[in-house]
């Protein structure tokens, strides 16, 4: 009799146990669903503290360059660091031209072309974090006019430039339309502009393909890297860039 009273004790206990075990677990399972959304901002924190340790020790081809440092006789009219932009809000906290290293070189190249034609480069947009982006997309959630941030933009990957001419004088030459201008009249197969207009943004083109950028169609102020798609999307804020 003894022996059975033990044993059902015994039993009891390790039924306590497991009961108590999977009340704990249940407990988790509230937690982590409760908690999902800061478990996601905590990643994407240490995503972002990671790929700021995997930037700078890249090769500087594909490090963030700051164009300042590779060449200080291009232009910045960063509008995004502006309200002067199609959102009339400042998105940017400073005004930066960041550019993958191979870009920032290619344009360098291209400013020192158009200098021996008595021109040069003023730019408007490089290196957008992706966070900009979806703020960009809550107010304008159009994919005419701004990319969706769940694919990103070329800008998020450094990898692509929003410019205009300037003269010597630093004044900007005449385009079709002005920057961020959505529509047609952006397009480059556009003719309908003035032929001073067209023969700029032809210029324009014709430089900056030289040195191995692609034009977008419907934007006459946009081009891409030619090895954009090697670089990832980044979420890095322009304070934590290197100037030099
Ligand atoms: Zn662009």
């Amino acid at each position: 009799m003894i022996y059975s009273s033990r044993w059902t004790r015994f039993i009891i206990v390790i039924l306590l146990l497991i009961l108590l075990l999977e009340f704990h677990n249940s407990d988790n399972r509230l937690m982590s669903a409760s908690s999902s959304s800061n478990q996601s901002v905590l990643s994407n924190s240490f995503f972002t503290t990671a790929k700021i340790l995997v930037t700078s020790q890249l090769p500087y081809e594909a490090r963030l360059i700051d164009i300042g440092s590779v060449n200080p006789n291009i232009i910045l009219d960063i509008r995004y660091a502006t309200e002067n932009n199609f959102l009339h809000r400042k998105l940017y906290p400073m005004a930066r031209c960041l550019l993958r290293g191979a870009a920032a070189k290619r344009l360098s190249q291209v400013q020192d072309y158009l200098e021996t034609k008595g021109l040069g480069l003023k730019v408007f947009d490089c290196y957008r974090p992706l966070s900009v982006q979806r703020l960009m997309w809550e107010v304008l959630p159009d994919p005419r006019y701004v990319a969706n941030p769940e694919r990103g933009s070329r800008h998020n990957r450094g990898a692509a430039v929003d410019l205009t001419l300037v003269d010597s004088n630093g004044k900007e030459l005449e385009m079709p339309t002005d920057y961020d201008d959505f529509t047609k009249q952006a397009h480059r197969d556009y003719n309908g502009a003035s032929a001073e207009a067209m023969r700029n943004r032809q210029l324009l083109e014709e430089a900056m393909q030289q040195y191995g950028f692609i034009p977008l169609s419907t934007e006459w102020w946009h081009f891409d890297d030619p090895d954009w798609n090697k670089f990832s999307i980044l979420d890095l804020s322009f304070e934590k860039i290197p100037f030099k």
